[in-house]
């Protein structure tokens, strides 16, 4: 019988990269862009707030071109992408604020313009958990008939009182009802984010979090270390002591425990958060070397000889 590693590409948990290679034939890379300027939070809708830890972007991998028309920001990072990587095959990665917010039919009119690439063989949507409709599902779902069409939910978090905390403005539950309600009426890949870190979180919650996961009908997660960034309210509290960052063994230490509770079929984007944006991290300092970071954090699963799904319940 084949060991974890054999079984992931070298790794201790199943990668993203190998789902899409076993899906494409080949490796893909993402072209993130920008289509919706704002989002329910940063509106204020039903007294909503911004979230806690949200820079002035969004999130925008790629802010400087979020100006653009759709076809020209994905004509700048193909570009871009093919000098760097040589890529061949792209997944337009609808990424920052909250896509769904913007009218169906605008989001109709941007999957026309992405899979008008040739190259371009799938997209990406990422979105709250309280922003979908009937008709945004049925359109989802008219695309995934015709291309790969896979949704990212912003969880963030299976707890109410971190969800409070962070002003997300929508509960766990509806998270939960978010996802059955994609699963059900769409064919879509389904995918969650979710953050560690949190004030007050223990390694039960960790595992909870893994549980959840399992539970749901959802096919991959990405993890993020919840980072200060200027300009966010959290960077005031950090100003003011009122927030500290876990530190770099704590959090590899919550990952390891994740992984080793999480179904092995779930794959995984990535570990930590990155922030795109230069001089915008405030702390903490390990998560701006990403790739030393994630090395030692793959030292860190070997030397425990941990894997994802080693500690799995299949029948919770
Ligand atoms: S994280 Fe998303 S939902 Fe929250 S304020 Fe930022 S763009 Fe809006």
């Amino acid at each position: 019988m084949m060991n974890a590693e054999e079984k992931w590409q070298g790794l201790p948990y199943y990668p993203i990269s190998q789902f899409y290679k076993a899906r494409f034939g080949e490796r893909v890379r993402k072209i993130s862009v920008s289509v919706a300027e704002t989002c329910p939070n940063r509106e204020g809708l039903r007294g909503m707030k911004t979230c806690n830890f949200c820079d002035a972007w969004g999130s925008a991998a790629h802010p400087d071109k979020s100006g653009l028309e759709v076809r020209e920001q994905i004509l700048a990072v193909r570009d871009l992408m093919r000098r760097l990587y040589s890529a061949k095959k792209y997944l337009v990665y609808f990424q920052a604020y909250t896509t769904t917010y913007a009218k169906v039919a605008e989001l109709r009119k941007q999957f026309e313009t992405a899979f008008a690439f040739t190259d371009v063989i799938g997209a990406v949507v990422g979105t709250r958990p309280d922003c979908i409709s009937d008709a945004l599902l049925e359109l989802w779902d008219e695309y995934a008939k015709k291309h790969f069409v896979s949704v990212e939910l912003g969880v963030q978090s299976f707890s109410d009182q971190q969800l409070t905390w962070m002003r997300r403005g929508h509960s766990a539950e509806r998270s939960r009802q978010a996802i059955r309600r994609i699963r059900e009426a769409t064919s879509v890949d389904l995918g969650i984010h979710l953050m560690f870190g949190l004030p007050g979180e223990t390694d039960d919650d960790i595992i909870e979090a893994a549980r959840e996961c399992n539970s749901l009908p959802i096919d991959n997660v990405k993890i993020h270390n919840l980072h200060v960034l200027r300009n966010t309210p959290l960077a005031d509290d950090y100003s003011a002591g009122l927030f500290s960052p876990v530190d770099k063994e704590t959090y590899f230490r919550r990952c390891q425990i994740f992984l080793q509770h999480l179904n092995p079929q779930i794959a995984v984007h990535r570990l930590a958060a990155l922030s795109n944006k230069p001089g915008e991290l405030i702390a903490p300092d390990w998560t701006a070397y990403k790739m030393k970071t994630y090395q030692e954090f793959l030292g860190f699963m070997r030397e425990s000889k941990a894997y994802q799904g080693q500690l799995w319940e299949q029948n919770i």
